[in-house]
């Protein structure tokens, strides 16, 4: 154990936890990286503070500057927070879709929320493009400055993952691993493991949730459908996956990945995010498919409470047409 220097050093360095129930369906050895052990708890605090520390070894954020980024909410978090702890503020542009629960949580790390109305990667105003713009407005217009974190084409993400994330998981198996994979936002996981895995013969797939576009540009493989998972599910070949071949690819329908999340939950003690069920789900898919006696590392990329109000609420889920576990709306213990 040792002392953090500053709230910057806290991150990174997450345990690995063997998922008893997937290990045991699949006769792998499937284990997760915690990233929900963060401080913003999810895996984007490793993405903020590179693509933080990178614009400052570039001169391009000044102290009191302010940082802009159009995001899902785990980004924004992590640029929120680990921003507080170096003087820098941040504005979010966020679609409105995305969970109430993340929203607040913004706000309460002191980031400035611009919400927007969900919309096509291809339309001005998806949140994504609307951010680079309001990046240059504000540009002009600040006393210190603003930059565009631009988490999507700025592989100062994907370099988190090559130099920290990759590299704990090979020490932490003691280089026993043979395969990896996690569902792309950005694709700077996936890729950033890639790049750092692959080398040493560790296969690296790539979960699609339904409806997703990857799967379809990567191996031809038609994804129809639809997902509420939030974070993750890519349209385009963006700058941090460029480069990355995926060893094994697949889809997960939610109506797969949100048991995984419940179960995870009600057996294991692991309050999770949907994304991470997808995750889970596609490691199970590439434990099958590698057979019995593998070791299969996933990511673990948020805490669930960030989405109480949709993943663990049976309206909901129904209204949906998805499942709902007995136990989800059982009536809290009063005190008589
Ligand atoms: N899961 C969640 C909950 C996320 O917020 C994100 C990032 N938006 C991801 C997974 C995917 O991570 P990446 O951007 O590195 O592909």
């Amino acid at each position: 154990m040792r002392i953090a220097k500053d709230m910057a050093d806290a991150i990174g360095r997450t345990p690995l936890i063997r998922l008893r129930k997937a290990s045991e369906e699949t006769g792998c050895e499937i284990l997760g990286k915690a990233e929900f052990m963060n401080p913003g708890q999810s895996v984007k605090d490793r993405a903020a503070l590179f693509i933080i520390r990178d614009a400052v070894e570039k001169g391009l954020l000044e102290p009191g500057g302010t940082i802009v980024e159009g995001t899902a909410g785990n980004t924004g978090i992590g640029l929120a927070l680990v921003g507080a702890s170096m003087g820098f503020k941040t504005v979010i542009v966020i679609p409105e879709t995305q969970s109430q629960e993340k929203k607040d949580m913004l706000r309460l790390a002191g980031a400035e929320l611009v919400e927007v109305p969900a919309a096509p990667y291809k339309n001005p105003n998806n949140y994504v493009r609307y951010s680079g713009r309001l990046a240059e407005e504000l540009a002009k217009t600040e006393p210190h400055g603003a930059i565009w974190a631009n988490q999507f084409d700025n592989v100062a993400n994907r370099q988190a993952h090559i130099e920290t994330t990759g590299p704990e998981i090979w020490e932490q198996t003691g280089g026993k691993v043979d395969g990896f994979i996690c569902a792309a936002g950005s694709g700077g996981t996936v890729a950033g493991v890639a790049a750092a895995l692959q080398p040493k013969g560790v296969k690296v797939g790539l979960a699609d949730p339904e409806g997703a576009g990857l799967l379809k540009l990567m191996t031809g493989e038609e994804n129809p459908g639809d997902s509420i998972t939030e974070g993750i599910g890519q349209g385009r070949i963006t700058a941090n996956l460029d480069g990355y071949t995926p060893d094994f690819a697949c889809r997960v329908p939610d109506a797969e990945a949100l048991p995984i999340v419940f179960d995870l939950l009600q057996h294991e003690g692991l309050v999770m995010g949907g994304s991470t069920g997808v995750n889970v789900a596609g490691a199970m898919h590439m434990a099958r498919e590698m057979g019995p006696g593998h070791t299969i590392v996933t990511i673990l990329c948020d805490y669930g409470n960030r989405y109480q109000s949709k993943l663990f609420n049976r309206e909901f889920l129904e209204a949906k047409g998805l499942p709902t576990p007995p136990w989800l709306d059982k009536a809290p213990a009063s005190i008589p």
